[in-house]
């Protein structure tokens, strides 16, 4: 794990520490399970909506680090969103993990997301950081079954 040191920034290990929107939402609208056999991160997500945007997001399930803090920071990130801006942002987010991070541009609302710019060096953790989006991505078009990455 030494050669991920670098990734493991401050904010990163305090979400990790202490993940934010932990637990279940409740009458959610939406709900989903994701799963990354490549690391053993698992994590359901369930959402409550506020006509088209989403009034409450929270996750439960247990993972490395990175998926953790993703999960965390993407709950964070998404409270308040329409579900376009919430794909929008996902596709900024996938952008930024798998292209040089350094030539996307952020717009506005990656914020504290670009953290997750150095993952891009390593392709194995990038699912790890994806997981959570995912699965998010199910919950609100409320797909049955489980999300896999692989
Ligand atoms: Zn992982």
């Amino acid at each position: 794990m030494s050669e991920l040191s670098d990734l493991y920034q401050e904010l990163i290990l305090d979400h990790n520490r202490s993940p934010r929107n932990r637990g279940k939402v409740e009458d959610a609208d939406g709900s989903a399970q994701g799963y990354n056999p490549l690391c053993g991160d698992q994590i359901s997500v369930s959402l409550k909506m506020d006509g088209d945007r989403i009034e409450a997001v929270k996750f439960e399930g247990s993972g490395c680090a990175i998926s953790t803090a993703s999960a965390s920071l993407m709950t964070e990130a998404l409270k308040g969103k329409t579900r376009v801006e919430a794909t929008e942002l996902f596709e900024k987010f996938h952008r930024l993990l798998t292209e040089d991070g350094s030539g996307v541009k952020l717009g506005p609302g990656m914020g504290k997301l670009a953290v997750f710019s150095g993952v891009c060096q390593y392709p194995a953790r990038v699912k790890c950081a994806t997981l959570a989006w995912h699965t998010v991505k199910a919950a609100i078009e409320n797909e049955e079954g489980q999300v896999t990455t692989e």
